[in-house]
């Protein structure tokens, strides 16, 4: 994988997330918040054939940098994505996909009793224990997440 496998269906300017598992660029494209109603250019491809691992998907969004913190909470169903922006057709930064320490408002706790699913005005979130495998526990109630993170996404 080099800069030039990256123009193929190239960009002019934005960013691409590459690198993401097989079968998880849906689960990238809502962590990050990109629906109906946003008006960036969003291009999935899915199977790629990739020699790093044997399939991989990519997801491109034209005309938006998008921040590394904004990002990098893609790790928990990514953890080898990289984050490639791009300006007038090159790739201007290259990072790996790095998961914070705490996750805001992503994963919704499993336990119903918990205040972040009532209706107070609080947002979940998680305290990132382990990285690869990702292991997370609400600050809340202490309840941990030790598998099948992508289940519990909101
Ligand atoms: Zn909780």
């Amino acid at each position: 994988m080099n800069d030039k496998d990256l123009r193929v269906g190239s960009i002019k300017d934005g960013t691409v997330i590459d690198h993401i598992d097989a079968g998880s660029a849906l689960k990238v494209v809502q962590i990050l918040g990109i629906d109906e109603n946003i008006e960036d250019i969003v291009s999935i491809a899915m199977n790629v054939p990739s020699a790093k691992t044997k399939t991989k998907d990519i997801v491109k969004v034209e005309d938006r940098e998008l921040a590394s913190d904004e990002v990098d909470k893609i790790a928990l169903i990514a953890p080898e994505g990289t984050i490639n922006i791009i300006r007038n057709y090159e790739v201007i930064e290259k990072n790996k996909v790095n998961l914070p320490k705490f996750i805001k408002e992503v994963v919704r706790c499993p336990n119903r009793n918990c205040i972040s699913n009532t209706d107070e005005p609080i947002k979940s979130e998680f305290q990132v224990i382990n990285k690869n495998p990702v292991k997370l526990r609400c600050v809340y109630c202490e309840r941990a997440i030790e598998q099948n993170v992508s289940e519990h996404i909101k």
